[in-house]
């Protein structure tokens, strides 16, 4: 998988994301991460970007030209067909796991990052294929959002994880929440680990896990249990 993100920040993007699992996979190869600079592509001696709002109003919004040109400069570097192109926006669909699975069944993805107050709407209308949004609350720049969203993608691309069953079977699988996970020592502050996971009975393991992933659903997630029930119910139907 291959990241491009388009920003004005481009450090806080490379800063951000070269540590940890994702900088493991970066130096196996197995994904690659280019920040590129919208400031790189305007024609402003100065290097801006931005400008005032046509009609009046607070901030100021990033001009087309230098990131229609940036994003001209990255279709133009990718071998294949022409990437998704992601504009992280408070308007656009809430991301969520599915739309990190089909994101990363992808081989490049360009993330584009707005910032101040926000694109000019005609280049959005020329080059961008998704609107995607990490949540109903308004933050002051879209490289959190892009962020956000490669973290959860990457841990998907097959190889990123060391231990692939991991990603497999956690919150969301199945739209239930993870069961409770314990780890040593047996007893921490006078709190001991359920006994069945200590009984390397598999078969009774699995049961108590199911049964508080959807206890835990009910209770924290009824939005989704209520969903895990419709799903339950079609599949004993169709038998
Ligand atoms: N004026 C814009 C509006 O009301 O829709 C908000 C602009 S916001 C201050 C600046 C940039 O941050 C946006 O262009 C977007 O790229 C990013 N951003 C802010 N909140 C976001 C969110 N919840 N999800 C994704 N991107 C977001």
């Amino acid at each position: 998988m291959n990241y491009h993100v388009l920003t004005l920040f481009p450090e806080m993007i490379e800063q951000g994301l070269h540590t940890s699992i994702l900088g493991r996979a970066m130096e196996k190869g197995i994904l690659s991460l280019k920040a590129v600079d919208i400031r790189d592509y305007t024609e402003d001696k100065h290097r801006k970007a931005d400008d005032y709002p046509y009609g009046g109003g607070a901030g100021m919004v990033m001009q087309a030209e230098p990131v229609f040109r940036a994003c001209q400069a990255v279709q133009d570097s990718i071998k294949g067909k022409k990437a998704r192109v992601i504009y992280t926006t408070p308007q656009g669909r809430v991301f969520d796991q599915t739309l990190a699975e089909e994101l990363s069944r992808e081989e490049d993805l360009i993330f584009l990052c707005g910032h101040y107050e926000g694109i000019d709407e005609r280049v959005l209308e020329e080059v961008v294929t998704d609107y995607v949004s990490i949540g109903d609350y308004v933050l002051t720049g879209g490289a959190l959002p892009a962020m956000v969203m490669i973290d959860a993608i990457s841990r998907l691309v097959p190889k990123v994880l060391s231990n692939e069953a991991s990603a497999e079977f956690e919150t969301f699988h199945d739209n239930l929440l993870e069961y409770p996970q314990y780890s040593r020592p047996e007893v921490w502050n006078g709190k001991p680990v359920p006994k069945v996971l200590l009984s390397g009975n598999h078969d009774r393991i699995e049961d108590w896990r199911k049964e508080h992933s959807i206890l835990r659903t009910r209770k924290r997630r009824p939005d989704l249990y209520k969903i895990y029930q419709d799903q339950e119910k079609s599949v004993s139907e169709a038998k």
